[in-house]
């Protein structure tokens, strides 16, 4: 007998008018109604493929279950069983490229809306109190883990749990990486950053924030220090530049500085924090990716008229297809097929022009992508008082200055694939500073895998890898 599926339930959200001058979150989440309705979607699948699509394995349709016969903790629980972050992840994650774009019931219907089901129910947990961590009893072996965005968070937790005695570094004066200096307040308020923090700590872990890693203390001192195995996590936190003629004018950001200024710095609650930002009234932003998004909706809120300007079309912009909805929505504009060739200044040295040259789709390039290429004569300038480039990001690469670490010709660490041993013996790394800049998801993925390679490493059930490889 076939079964009847409810319809989708649509996530309820701030509407467009009364959040565009407002960093308050967009997506308001599920009612414990609108949860279960969502639950019953589920086909319970005997071979779940939403579980393969998920980079850390969550055993979804148990989880969802639990959400429909209203066994809230436990389903967190079981979401918890593999995933440390869920709350952030319920949020930020490209479900529709991963679990979601697996899910069986998706093949015929709309797919179970599965994040915003783990989002529903890491957020009743947040309401009702968390839920206590199973522990391993202490190993007395000590971690060190650099950086602390969801690469770093997640090795720690995970080790944590198997009894390790772990520490954070921290470079910036507050935990999360890109969760809290990147993502926008709107997407992802930082209290939910900070409790997903919290969490992790309640399992014993230790961070110690403004150290640099490779300046104050170095990978060799860390050793010296007591600690038996180091992971690094340290993201891909420095911006790309186009190295186009006028990038120096003033009025013209990298979106990681607008992002930092407006996210850590708190430009966005001027003059309560007493570090504003200068937004201009027409603001162009130059990418495709969740950065762009996350830069264009920042400056819609802080003023700006924005128009994203972008080399390829809709079909190929990278972004989280919600979130460019949600800039539609809120009045962003696009400029599709074009890319700038100069900036042009005024006579005080601001930007107040864009050249652009039209673009056309040719083969695809290695990405699997179409490539775009300029049309000839072509060009066009797009008036602009401010501009905020968001073409990509690059591995910092201070944590790892004069350590036997090798790196690829990009910058990244080079680990072995199955174990993400780096060159260098003790020393394990995993996130955007292995692969350069991805997703949250992928980051905790391959850091779980690494903390599970240090646990074997710490407990002598692990050979190291022959380092011949470059
Ligand atoms: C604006 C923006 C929006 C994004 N939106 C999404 C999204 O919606 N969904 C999604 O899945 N992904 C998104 N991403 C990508 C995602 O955030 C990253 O892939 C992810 O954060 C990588 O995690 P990580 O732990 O490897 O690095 P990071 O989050 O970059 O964390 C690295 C940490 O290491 C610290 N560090 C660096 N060097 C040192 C050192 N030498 N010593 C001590 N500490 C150090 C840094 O300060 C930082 O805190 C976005 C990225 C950006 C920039
Ligand atoms: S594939 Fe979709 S329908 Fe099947 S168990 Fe997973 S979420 Fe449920």
């Amino acid at each position: 007998m076939n079964k009847t599926i409810n319809p989708p339930q649509p996530m309820p959200k701030l509407k467009p008018e009364e959040r565009i001058r407002c960093f308050k979150e967009v997506a308001l989440g599920y009612s414990e109604e609108q949860a279960k309705a969502e639950a019953e979607r589920c086909l319970q699948c005997k071979v779940p493929r939403c579980v393969e699509g998920c980079p850390v394995n969550i055993d979804i349709p148990t989880f969802i279950r639990f959400i429909k016969e209203g066994r809230y903790r436990e389903a967190i629980k079981k979401i918890k069983e593999k995933n440390s972050l869920p709350a952030i992840c319920g949020r930020v994650c490209p479900q529709e490229n991963q679990c979601m774009g697996r899910c069986i019931l998706g093949i015929r219907n709309v797919p179970v809306n599965i994040g915003a089901l783990e989002r529903f129910a890491a957020d009743w947990e947040r309401a009702e109190g968390l839920t206590n961590p199973e522990k391993a009893p202490p190993t007395g072996k000590k971690v060190a883990v650099v950086g602390s965005g969801p690469a770093g968070l997640t090795a720690a937790a995970e080790l944590a749990k198997l009894g390790h005695e772990v520490t954070i570094f921290e470079a910036l004066h507050k935990p999360g990486g890109v969760l809290t200096y990147g993502i926008p307040e709107f997407r992802l308020p930082k209290e939910i950053v900070m409790d997903e923090v919290k969490y992790v700590e309640s399992l014993g872990v230790k961070i110690e924030r403004n150290i640099i890693i490779g300046k104050t203390i170095t990978i060799k001192e860390l050793f010296n220090m007591g600690f038996d195995a180091v992971f690094l996590g340290t993201g891909a936190g420095l911006p790309r530049f186009l190295n186009i003629p006028g990038e120096n004018l003033c009025g013209i950001y990298s979106a990681n500085e607008f992002l930092i200024r407006v996210n850590l710095m708190k430009a966005y609650r001027f003059p309560e924090y007493d570090t504003p930002i200068k937004v201009g009234r027409r603001v162009a932003v130059i990418g495709g990716g969740n950065v762009a998004m996350d830069a264009a909706r920042s400056a819609l809120r802080l003023g700006g008229e924005v128009t994203v300007i972008y080399r390829r079309t809709e079909k190929e912009m990278p972004a989280r297809r919600e979130e460019i909805e949600n800039a539609k929505e809120e009045g962003i504009r696009f400029l599709f097929l074009a890319s700038p060739i100069r900036f042009i200044g005024d006579e005080k040295g601001w930007v107040k022009e864009v050249e652009c040259i039209r673009m056309e789709l040719v083969e695809p390039d290695e990405t699997g992508r179409r490539r775009p290429k300029p049309i000839e004569n072509s060009e066009f300038k797009v008036a602009a008082d401010t501009v905020i480039v968001a073409i990509g990001q690059r591995p910092n690469p201070i944590a790892v200055y004069n350590e036997d670490i090798k790196l690829s010709k990009h910058g990244t660490i080079i680990v072995d694939p199955e174990t993400y041993e780096t060159s260098m013996k003790g020393v394990f790394a995993a996130g955007d500073i292995v692969t350069g800049n991805a997703t949250v998801i992928s980051a905790m993925g391959a850091a779980k895998i690494a903390a599970r390679s240090i646990h074997k490493f710490l407990m002598g059930e692990y050979q190291q890898i022959n380092n011949s490889r470059s």
